[in-house]
């Protein structure tokens, strides 16, 4: 596995709006230095606790994004230097993002995960319950947070024409969202596509990819 060709070729292939996530879920922080040192800034993961261990060993102009699920009484774990939360699905998590923000006098970006796949598995919240958060007092009141965009997985298919549409789904429900702006929202980023599916995820709308196996190899346990 060479690290730096895997990157350097995603990258010479990447459209100058789309912004690459390098995901080091599992891998070693030499691993993720191998990357830094071809000239990679921004990693995901999505455990917060080895996040917060590879923060803490890593040089400090790293921009670190939550990508996973986020459990509420973990944020406090991130709160000081996590610089973009995709995975926000729901109002109460916010509340708590928003709190821990607060207590590090900082705002916190987020995305707000969209539920396009079939699969029960897949967290995310629906466009209407979306817009219902967005324009409510209680959202309003979220100083310290900022809505960036929007977050979606697709199904885990071959069938690539439905993960096409699930795609489609999340770019017209971001076009639909895009106008109603907040002071705590500023609706710019689509983040979707991964290893498999990010050349798709691209053409469908999709400015930010988040690319793990692609670049760092196989991982021997998932999620
Ligand atoms: C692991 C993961 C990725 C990267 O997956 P690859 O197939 O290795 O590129 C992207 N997004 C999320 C939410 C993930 O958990």
């Amino acid at each position: 596995m060479n690290i730096t060709n895997n990157l350097n070729q995603i990258l010479s292939q990447l459209p100058k709006h789309v912004t690459l996530v390098a995901v080091s879920k599992t891998k070693p922080v030499s691993d993720i230095m191998e990357a830094y040192d071809a000239g990679q800034r921004i990693f995901g993961e999505n455990k917060i606790q080895d996040m917060a261990d590879k923060y803490e060993e890593m040089p400090k102009d790293i921009e670190w994004h939550m990508i996973g699920h986020v459990q509420r009484n973990k944020v406090k774990y991130m709160a000081k230097f996590v610089s973009l939360i995709h995975g926000v699905d729901s109002l109460k998590l916010l509340k708590e993002i928003n709190k821990q923000a607060l207590n590090h006098n900082r705002t916190i970006n987020c995305l707000l995960q969209i539920k396009i796949a079939e699969e029960d598995s897949k967290f995310g919240m629906s466009a209407t319950e979306v817009r219902t958060m967005l324009s409510s007092e209680d959202f309003s009141e979220l100083k310290n947070v900022c809505i960036k965009g929007l977050m979606g997985m697709a199904t885990f298919t071959d069938d690539t024409n439905q993960i096409e549409q699930e795609f489609k789904k999340l770019t017209s429900i971001f076009n639909d969202l895009k106008p109603i702006n907040h002071s705590n929202s500023d609706l710019q980023i689509i983040s979707m596509g991964m290893s498999g599916d990010y050349k798709l995820a691209i053409d469908c709308g999709s400015n930010m990819i988040r690319v793990g196996s692609s670049i760092f190899g196989a991982r021997t346990y998932n999620k």
